[in-house]
């Protein structure tokens, strides 16, 4: 008997561990994994409550009317020009990423290193041939029109696919508009389908994030979803944006394999998903908040660490950095410390600080990186507050809610600093 062998996703595992570490009465900091912090909108967890009798199947490619406000919501937000029939609302932009990979015959599929843990086993599960791009800390971990046109020339003549995420997991940082537009023309002259994996994008720090879909409408399918800006990982609700001009065929597939995989996302979370698209006053300060505290939060996180001497860059958006600990390889070498698991296992084992080694997004384990996110924290309490306060808060009121909603994460940041000195 011979199985797919798959690697669980190391996230998840860690959560598991943190848990474990916790329940047996250590104090862990749980740098580790990346799920929202803060809470969806009063009016959309009220709109749950009064749909748990909707217990029918929605349709397959999800309900009309929650399709009509998020082509709205995309287009108020980000100038996207879509429409319902370009939308197909999943159990979770992971299906639906795993299901569009499905829906290729073998092709080659091109990751840039850093990237999400669940693309290289979504790529090998789906029968494809996996590609890496290294970048450097140096490009930002942003790949260039230049090293995309050299590796896509290398690939023989089955569909290139390429995953592109920002706002970045594990990384923090996004494109601009300028470098979104100069990979285009690249794109178009290998005829590459971009899997864009936008569920970041309205948490961009600056609220500014741009799609590649602007540049690239062609051959671009956008994923976003609840879980990140409406802090909803666990209602299980994706949503993909499809090209204008899709092929029926691919559209035909996509919808295939949805039927034959998760049928609908559930009817009572889509339901609930309506007020939430609706892009109106209250969804503006629900998602102006968060990124405030998150903008605030991140500067601080990166001082913390820059003056700890870890190689990193001012967080754009998200909540994570990918933590380059190469300039402190001499001291580390020193403690017996060559790879960024052992790193994250003697940090984890003497301070109770959980960061994922880069290793797991596709880095090398010699460059010693390691995936920090920032979101151990309740960001209710903190857009709590926020209400409470009544008039916008400036820097220095969201400096002041940190100091004492996040506390214990910012003590885990200092554990780690000193466990580095
Ligand atoms: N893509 C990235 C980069 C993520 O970080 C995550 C969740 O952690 C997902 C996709 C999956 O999101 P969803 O909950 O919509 O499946």
């Amino acid at each position: 008997m011979t199985f797919r062998t798959t690697e669980p996703s190391r996230t998840l595992q860690l959560n598991e561990l943190a848990k474990d570490m916790a329940a047996a009465g250590e104090t862990v900091y749980r740098f580790g994994f990346g799920q929202s912090p803060f809470m969806p909108p009063r009016r959309v967890q009220d709109a749950l409550h009064e749909a748990t009798g909707r217990v029918d199947y929605a349709p397959v490619q999800g309900i009309r009317e929650l399709r009509e406000k998020i082509a709205q919501f995309h287009t108020a937000t980000e100038g996207i020009d879509t429409s319902p029939e370009q939308i197909i609302v999943g159990s979770g932009s992971k299906i639906l990423l795993l299901n569009t990979l499905m829906a290729f015959e073998p092709a080659h599929v091109v990751l840039p290193a850093p990237s999400w843990v669940s693309y290289k086993p979504q790529a090998q599960m789906a029968g494809h041939e996996l590609h890496w791009i290294p970048t450097t800390f140096e490009q930002r971990w942003r790949i260039t029109p230049a090293q995309l046109d050299a590796h896509m020339a290398t690939l023989d003549g089955r569909s290139k696919i390429l995953v592109l995420n920002y706002p970045g997991n594990p990384d923090g940082l996004t494109y601009t508009a300028p470098e979104l537009e100069a990979l285009a023309p690249v794109l178009e002259k290998h005829g590459v389908w971009v899997l864009s994996d936008e569920i970041y994008g309205m948490v961009h720090h600056d609220g500014a994030h741009v799609s590649l879909r602007k540049y690239y409408p062609q051959r671009t399918l956008v994923t976003s979803g609840l879980s990140k800006w409406c802090a909803a990982g666990g209602w299980r609700m994706g949503v993909q944006l499809l090209p204008v001009d899709i092929p029926v065929a691919f559209r035909d597939a996509l919808l295939a394999i949805a039927s034959s995989s998760y049928s609908c996302a559930p009817t009572p979370v889509q339901v609930a998903a309506i007020p939430g698209y609706i892009w109106d006053e209250v969804s503006q300060t629900y998602i102006g908040r968060q990124q405030h505290i998150l903008r605030v939060l991140g500067q601080q996180v990166y001082r913390i660490l820059a003056d700890g001497g870890v190689a990193v860059h001012p967080p754009q958006g998200g909540f994570y950095f990918l933590t380059d600990f190469s300039p402190l390889r001499e001291s580390l070498a020193a403690r017996g410390i060559f790879t960024d698991d052992v790193l994250c296992a003697n940090l984890l084992a003497e301070t109770g600080v959980i960061l994922l080694p880069g290793a797991a997004f596709g880095m090398q384990p010699e460059n010693l990186t390691a995936r920090l996110s920032y979101v151990d924290f309740s960001g209710a309490q903190i857009m709590n507050a926020m209400a409470d306060a009544g008039t916008p808060p400036g820097d220095e009121d969201v400096v002041a809610l940190i100091d004492r909603y996040c506390a214990h994460m910012l003590e885990g940041l200092h554990k780690l600093v000193e466990w580095l000195q």
